[in-house]
């Protein structure tokens, strides 16, 4: 089986021994004749000249393997015909857990209140978790992980998405509910895809519908967010926002959200697909795709993700 590792080549090194070990079988070339590779594993920024990839030429390939969660960059490409998965890795949706868990635990502790000032702050005694009501919007992968951890936390846990496709223990609304998950929402974190049903969905008015003082978490992606709406958002009553995704990235360094008291920066780092453990589960859709068996982690083309 011969695969084209169409990612950008300072991934190789990370990459190329993690994927080989998990599918000797196959032959990763960095470059070759784009009509013998019966596969490919996608990252984007690749073609590192910043042309659009072709994916005519891939004749025989099978299969695309994204390695990363979101494909919003390589969705909409109108030469790929071949079938596209996602990556969904555990060692993503882990990290991800992580991230989430530990800026929602800083906002419900008010950790930064407790300010190295000599003022003996007594009174300011958090809730326990059972009195902090925590919404999750995007109800997949990562968002199940975050939330089925917040609840074992014993945080009361809203969940929406669009299909309010169930999930034990957890209520779920469904897409026309928004309004109802966003005023329980004394923390809010964001895992949704970027899709044109998503962009710029916390806009003025919704980001309004958030109970007063309550910490916005975003981790999906940028465009979620109208950034203007959520500056003025901060000046008129929401407490914080979280923030590891952005309309452009890197954030430009003169963005007002660098010295904004109420805004934490960090730099798209709240989960990373880790090659020991994705490796594993790209190997295991490139044999489904040369056995033609169904592949895992389809991407949905109409949808967007
Ligand atoms: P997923 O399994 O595909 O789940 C997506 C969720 O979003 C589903 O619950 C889906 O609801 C919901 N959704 C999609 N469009 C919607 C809409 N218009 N309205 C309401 N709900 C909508 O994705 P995932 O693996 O959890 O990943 C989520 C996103 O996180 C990725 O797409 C990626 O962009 C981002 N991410 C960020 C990082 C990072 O480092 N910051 C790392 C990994 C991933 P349905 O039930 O209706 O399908």
């Amino acid at each position: 089986m011969r695969v084209l590792f169409a990612a950008p080549a300072r991934l190789w090194d990370a990459w190329a021994p993690a994927l080989g070990a998990a599918c000797p079988e196959m032959q990763l070339c960095r470059d070759g004749d784009p009509a013998g590779f019966d596969a490919l594993i996608y990252a984007p920024g690749y073609p590192e000249d910043g042309t659009t990839l072709d994916f005519t030429p891939f004749t025989r390939a099978r299969v695309v393997q994204s390695l990363w969660a979101g494909v919003e960059r390589i969705v909409t490409n109108p030469t790929l015909t071949q079938p596209l998965c996602r990556m969904v890795d555990p060692g993503l949706a882990l990290g991800m857990r992580e991230y989430c868990l530990g800026w929602a635990l800083r906002a419900h502790l008010g950790m930064d209140r407790y300010a190295q000032d000599g003022i003996w702050r007594s009174h300011l005694t958090p809730p326990l978790a059972a009195g902090r009501s925590v919404t999750v919007l995007g109800m997949g992968e990562l968002g199940r992980a975050v939330a089925s951890a917040l609840m074992g936390l014993g945080f009361r846990v809203t969940g929406w998405s669009g299909s309010g496709r169930p999930v034990r223990g957890i209520e779920v609304l469904p897409g026309p509910h928004l309004p109802e998950a966003l005023s329980r929402a004394e923390i809010l974190i964001c895992l949704l895809p970027d899709t044109p049903g998503t962009r710029g969905l916390l806009d003025r008015d919704r980001l309004a519908m958030l109970p007063r003082g309550a910490t916005v978490i975003n981790a999906g992606r940028g465009t979620l967010i109208d950034e203007q709406a959520l500056l003025a958002a901060l000046d008129n009553g929401l407490g914080h926002a979280v923030l590891d995704v952005f309309q452009t990235e890197p954030l430009p360094p003169d963005h007002p959200f660098w010295s904004h008291p109420q805004v934490t920066v960090t730099p798209h780092v709240s989960a990373e697909t880790r090659p020991e453990s994705a490796a594993t589960v790209a190997a295991e859709n490139l044999r489904r795709a040369m056995r033609g068996e169904p592949l895992l982690h389809l991407v949905d083309r109409a949808r967007g993700y």
